[in-house]
């Protein structure tokens, strides 16, 4: 019997999770609980129901899915990829890397190319295996700070930097894509910790976003408290561009 995993999306013709035309397959469950995330639906490896007062409708986040049923949705597509392919993202798709391994050797058997948006704060173990199929990668680079990643996200920084090691070794740097979720707080007040990091590693693209307090209602679905984050001006999120492009060659991007 083919097993199965819990996916709260999958998104057809993404062009933000990598290169190309992609099929995003969101995994439901995470190991970090950063108090901006916009999908907070993501955080529990659970199937959440809930009831949309405003719309006096009941719902529910998250469905179980067999490796069959995400094969046969990835591949529809594969016609319109070209130099896309298929990217995991979640939550942290990393936790159920053993529960849908034989989808991606069915994968790479079809030659679709894979993708894995992680915030890297799993076991090595799981990084490796996802390494043995991954094409590229998509990693978070959130605090770069031992209390603070232990106060705010839950977690331990040591794990991160550990694991971003052995990624930098160990696989090719002009495939991994480094992800900042921009904030005052953690991240503007703190930029040359961050510039030292991408000068250290020199991945292919930097990819800078703003939090933008989004999922609201999402929220208030789940009955969670949402935390607002003061935005980013755009001259500091520039000039924090410009000290990251100082340091090497890497594009960096901002959303
Ligand atoms: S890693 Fe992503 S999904 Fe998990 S809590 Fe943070 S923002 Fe949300």
């Amino acid at each position: 019997m083919s097993s199965k995993v819990i996916v709260s999306n999958i998104q057809r013709f993404s062009l933000t999770d990598g290169d190309g035309i992609r099929t995003t397959v969101f995994l439901k469950g995470c190991s970090l609980k950063c108090p901006w995330c916009a999908n907070p639906e993501n955080i529990n490896h659970s199937i959440e129901k809930y009831h949309d007062a405003d719309n006096n409708k009941d719902g529910v986040f998250g469905r179980e899915m067999t490796i069959d049923e995400i094969y046969n949705e990835v591949v529809k597509d594969k016609v319109y990829y070209d130099n896309g392919g298929v990217t995991f993202s979640g939550g942290e798709p990393l936790l159920w890397i053993n529960e849908y391994e034989e989808l991606l050797k069915r994968l790479k058997d079809e030659n679709i190319n894979i993708c894995f948006e992680t915030s890297l704060f799993v076991k090595k173990e799981y990084m490796e295996l996802a390494l043995k199929y991954a094409d590229s990668m998509i990693v978070d680079l959130k605090i770069l700070d031992f209390d603070l990643t232990k106060n705010v996200l839950m977690n331990n920084l040591n794990l991160y930097l550990d694991n971003i090691e052995t990624l930098f070794n160990i696989f090719d740097s002009s495939k991994i894509v480094i992800r900042i979720p921009v904030s005052n707080e953690y991240v503007i007040s703190n930029s040359d910790k961050y510039v030292d990091f991408i000068k250290k590693y020199t991945p292919k693209r930097v990819e800078l976003f703003k939090l933008h307090n989004l999922g609201e209602k999402k929220y208030l679905l789940l009955g969670l408290k949402m935390n607002k984050y003061e935005e980013v001006s755009d001259s500091d999120l520039d000039d924090f561009k410009n000290k990251l492009e100082s340091v090497c060659e890497t594009a960096v991007l901002k959303f």
